[in-house]
């Protein structure tokens, strides 16, 4: 060591810059040492205070600090570097959002443990042909093929105990030796077998496949009904991206990465995809990510941090579902998934296709322009029609009191469970009540820390917290006048409709799913296998239930309380709302032979979202919301970004308000609303302010947001978030 800075003060130091991830806002100069090799993108261990991190070189030294005060590169790992586009779009993310680059790269480097050489279990492969094998151990011969495989992995595509394989490995028809295990997903056949589409879906899957190509980052709106061939039709573009060597990333919201998904993907492909979620082992993130920084994944199934997985060769990213709600990330990096989708498409050139029935009205706008090209399947595959939709004026058709389900709705189930059909009920709530109050005095549950009412839960009991997690037992007796048998709970929940179904329909099979349940997702998918298998007659849920899941068996759907989504009444309400029952109302009548009915309850049913679902005018109802965000001058015509600044003590955060509100900036075309206190005043304890900076399209809000942030000395309790594009106003 000691001769390496005799170097460098003797001038002869390579140095390059190195980025780390940590709130830094650019990569810090590094020492190379003599007997290193190291390009932009490799990987690196370098000293940063008193610890040692892994980072990034970045590029060239900035030559800012003297070398005798620069440190050294401790260690460069054996990987390939990360790829040129992928670090332009860490850059790119960083400044979009406005947050410091380290902090996008750390999304991008969650993985510390993929970069060390990657762990050797033990792997079976066949040695010797045994004879006289018994049908059991002719099984585990079948599965395994010229395969090395791992002993659980083994028995479990043999379908055997583990004891049979031992079996074999003692009478040397097995061997064994020490390897790394191969990553998901090294070897997808393009035709491992084939459908034929439609002519329809073939003249879509050809754009698809023109796109892929041409190697061009154009941006394809799959835009089709539910239930007519998207998947399909996008496989095609998988397979062909795949034939031409390249990697493939799909993204789904989260809840969409189901067992159905994964089934068809395997029967189309051969192979699973490679998964990339949140309830991943540490094991399998690590083999994930290796594999697809090393190009051996070739396709990628995973919600929106899969985005920032390190492809070296990207040909083609699907944004499946693309106006779902949980492509954006809230929290830490705030990103809208979808649209940095189409910047990394861009930047690797490589298309995206962004697949929705019920596209985003930002996508439309992008399709008006001519900036997406539009393919459409407005069809049903085989002939399946689209389901029927009854509207339930609640006014007229009354539910019985403290009931929620109307007369019109428990006589459709009734007739559907005689039928040997399914039903589903959707509430996009969760528990059995979302408030709970004294009969006596008034009395309402709030949560001590946040502006929120405590939702009443009867499994197991409680009064709950949705925004922070508190709880308390359910009470005996009101805790303010003291009176029992006094609280009551107000409105529904899934819990409560349950209850309901329950009286009507003693001896139907009910299955009840909402988040509850899913922290496991394995219990989740499991109950989603039973459904799709008929297993339940009656399926109650949340918006758990409404995405993407094809349930043959289903055939009425109701609607419990149709107008929920339009309460809050922000910006993107009638949109989000239409949205999401459109999806459910989808559910209904997949399979020919299966006539789809639809039942909406409404108090509103002349409202514009319930009338365009029951007329199936979709291209109005957008043109319509169109027209006001037009004349609201409202995205898309003109670009929103949020400020939000919180902190445990109120006082703090009132006056960090009003000293940004002091230099807020306002001028031609460019206007900040606020501070106003956030609808959610308090979440976990913090007591939160926002602003909002309304531009017209062509200004560069960014500049004016971090222009402003750098004039204001916010005190370290304090935290601010910026929000572009803001979808959530709370
Ligand atoms: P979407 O993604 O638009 O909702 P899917 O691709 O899931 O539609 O198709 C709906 C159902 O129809 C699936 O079960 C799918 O396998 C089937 N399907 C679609 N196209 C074809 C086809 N050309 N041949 C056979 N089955 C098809
Ligand atoms: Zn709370």
């Amino acid at each position: 060591m000691a001769d390496l800075f005799q170097d460098v003060s003797a001038g002869g130091g390579r140095c390059v810059a190195v980025l780390v991830p940590y709130p830094v806002d650019k990569a810090y100069d590094y020492l190379v040492p003599n007997d290193m090799e190291v390009e932009p993108g490799d990987y690196v261990l370098v000293p940063l205070g008193n610890r040692q991190v892994t980072g990034v070189v970045w590029g060239e030294a900035h030559d800012d600090v003297p070398a005798k005060k620069l440190k050294t590169i401790i260690h460069k790992y054996i990987l390939p570097p990360m790829e040129k586009h992928m670090c332009d779009f860490i850059d790119w993310v960083a400044r979009y959002t406005l947050n410091p680059v380290g902090s996008v790269l750390k999304m991008a480097l969650n993985v510390p443990a993929a970069l060390e050489p990657p762990l050797t279990t033990t792997l079976y492969y066949l040695k010797t042909e045994g004879d006289k094998l018994t049908p059991t151990q002719d099984k585990v011969i079948k599965a395994l093929g010229s395969q090395k495989m791992m002993q659980a992995d083994l028995a479990r595509s043999a379908g055997v105990s583990a004891g049979v394989i031992k079996t074999l490995a003692d009478k040397g028809v097995l061997s064994t030796i020490e390897a790394a295990s191969p990553p998901p997903c090294c070897n997808p056949k393009t035709d491992f077998s084939n459908i034929s589409l439609s002519p329809e879906q073939q003249k879509a899957a050809n754009s698809l496949t023109g796109a892929v190509s041409a190697q061009k980052a154009d941006i394809l709106m799959l835009d089709g009904v539910t239930g007519s061939g998207k998947t399909e039709v996008y496989f095609e573009a998988v397979a062909k991206t795949l034939a031409m060597g390249k990697q493939v990333l799909i993204l789904m919201p989260e809840i969409a990465l189901s067992n159905a998904f994964i089934d068809r993907f395997e029967k189309r492909f051969g192979c699973k995809p490679a998964l990339w979620h949140s309830s991943l082992t540490p094991a399998n993130r690590r083999i994930t990510w290796r594999g697809i920084a090393e190009s051996q994944c070739r396709v990628v199934v995973g919600a929106r941090s899969a985005l920032f997985l390190p492809f070296s060769d990207l040909g083609l990213i699907i944004v499946d579902e693309s106006h779902d709600g949980s492509y954006k990330q809230e929290e830490g990096v705030i990103y809208h998934a979808r649209d940095m989708a189409v910047v990394r498409g861009h930047l690797s050139n490589a298309p995206v296709v962004l697949a929705s029935a019920t596209p985003a009205l930002e996508t439309m706008h992008n399709v008006w322009e001519g900036r997406y090209q539009h393919i459409r399947l407005p069809e049903r595959h085989g002939g399946a029609s689209m389901p029927d939709i009854h509207i339930i004026d609640l006014r007229e058709d009354k539910p019985a009191r403290q009931s929620f389900l109307s007369p019109t709705l428990l006589e459709a189930i009734k007739e559907t469970t005689e039928q040997g059909a399914q039903s589903l009920l959707f509430l996009n709530r969760r528990g059995y009540a979302p408030l709970t109050l004294c009969r006596t005095c008034g009395y309402r549950f709030e949560c001590p820390r946040c502006t929120a009412w405590l939702v009443e839960h009867r499994h197991p009991n409680g009064l709950n917290c949705h925004h922070c997690g508190y709880g308390i037992p359910i009470p005996e007796k009101c805790p303010e006048c003291g009176e029992e048998d006094s609280l009551a709970p107000c409105g529904p929940g899934i819990e409560r409709i349950e209850e309901e179904a329950k009286s009507h329909f003693p001896d139907a099979r009910i299955a009840v799913l909402s988040s509850d349940i899913s922290e496991d997702q394995s219990e989740l998918r499991k109950m989603l296998d039973q459904i799709r298998r008929h297993k339940y007659d009656i399926v109650i849920g949340t918006q758990i239930i409404a995405k993407g899941h094809h349930f043959p068996k289903l055939a009425t759907v109701g609607i419990v309380d149709a107008d929920i989504g339009l309460h809050g009444g922000d910006l993107r309400a009638a949109e989000r709302s239409f949205q999401l029952l459109h999806q459910v109302a989808g559910r209904a009548g997949r399979e020919l032979g299966v006539q789809g009915r639809v039942f909406l309850q409404s108090f509103n049913p002349s409202s514009r979202v319930i009338e365009a679902l029951a007329s199936g005018d979709r291209d109005q109802f957008l043109d319509v919301e169109a027209e006001e965000r037009k004349a609201a001058n409202m995205p898309p015509y003109a670009r929103l970004g949020a400020i939000i600044i919180f902190c445990v003590d109120e006082d703090v955060t009132i006056a960090t308000a009003r000293n940004l509100a002091k230099c807020a900036p306002n001028g031609p075309g460019l206007v900040t609303y606020g501070p106003a206190q956030a609808p959610l005043y308090r979440i976990r304890g913090r007591y939160r302010y926002r602003f909002l900076v309304h531009a017209e399209k062509h200004l560069n809000i960014q500049k004016a947001i971090s222009d402003w942030r750098a004039l204001v000395k916010i005190p370290s309790t304090v935290k601010v978030q910026i929000d572009i594009d803001p979808q959530s106003f709370l």
